[in-house]
């Protein structure tokens, strides 16, 4: 795999290599787990799931990609880890829920299905590839006219180095050391001009926060560390 692919094969490498893991609650992926029903929620608050076409990009071992098709998405799910993908399709076996999982890139299924998604979902990915643009152009082709697309990731301030990197990480042990790396954070600003540049306006935007005393995750107003954005296709 080169690097022109849009990929860092050692970040695939990473996260594959934990995907026994995936599905466990208590396991590396507890905050996924955690913050799963109020990112359905928040999808669910801006679109209809419902029979809708549903496309979960970066989709690791299935978490949103399931929850999405749990409340009647038709979803299917990308990503670059065969490991990953075996283990959502085990998983979705077990749960009887049904997605289907794909190892493509997706600008490689923009070429393939342009237009084809009434909803795309692209969480905790845009950090952990070389040219996050590039994903977000590719969103933007792949959703039909006046389709949803909603991105989560963390922004590039120092309280989320202190909070999703020194704490999360360091501190409190939440995820694996190494998870994330600062400079690849990336400002709400940002995202939003990307995808203005290729024709998404922005619609909402939410910050997730963690409380570390009763230990839930909650949306709220400080988008400082963790957010979720939701953009519209004209
Ligand atoms: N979106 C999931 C998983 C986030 S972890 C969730 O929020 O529950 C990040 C995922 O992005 C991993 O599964 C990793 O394999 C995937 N990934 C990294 N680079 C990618 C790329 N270029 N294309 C597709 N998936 C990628």
């Amino acid at each position: 795999m080169v690097q022109s692919e849009n990929v860092y094969p050692d970040e695939i490498k990473k996260f594959g290599s934990l995907a026994e893991r995936w599905w466990d609650p208590d396991g590396e992926f507890n905050t996924l787990h955690s913050v799963n029903p109020l990112r359905t929620r928040f999808i669910s608050q801006h679109t209809r799931i419902e029979d809708q076409r549903i496309l979960d990009i970066g989709c690791g071992g299935g978490i949103l990609s399931e929850g999405l098709a749990r409340l009647g998405g038709k979803v299917t799910g990308i990503d670059l880890s065969n490991d990953l993908i075996e283990i959502a399709d085990l998983h979705g076996l077990e749960s009887g829920l049904k997605v289907e999982y794909r190892k493509i890139s997706a600008e490689a299924l923009a070429n393939e299905q342009p237009e084809s998604y009434d909803c795309i979902t692209c969480m905790e990915m845009l950090e952990h590839v070389p040219k996050p643009d590039s994903i977000v152009q590719a969103c933007s082709r792949l959703v039909k006219p006046g389709g949803k697309v909603f991105f989560s990731t963390l922004n590039r301030k120092i309280k989320s180095y202190l909070l999703a990197v020194v704490g999360a990480e360091y501190l409190l042990n939440m995820i694996p050391r190494g998870t994330h790396d600062y400079k690849t954070f990336i400002k709400p600003s940002e995202l939003t001009t990307w995808s203005r540049n290729t024709g998404l306006e922005i619609e909402a935007i939410t910050g997730v926060a963690y409380n570390p005393v009763s230990r839930k995750f909650s949306l709220g107003e400080d988008i400082d560390v963790n957010y979720i954005a939701v953009f519209s296709r004209a």
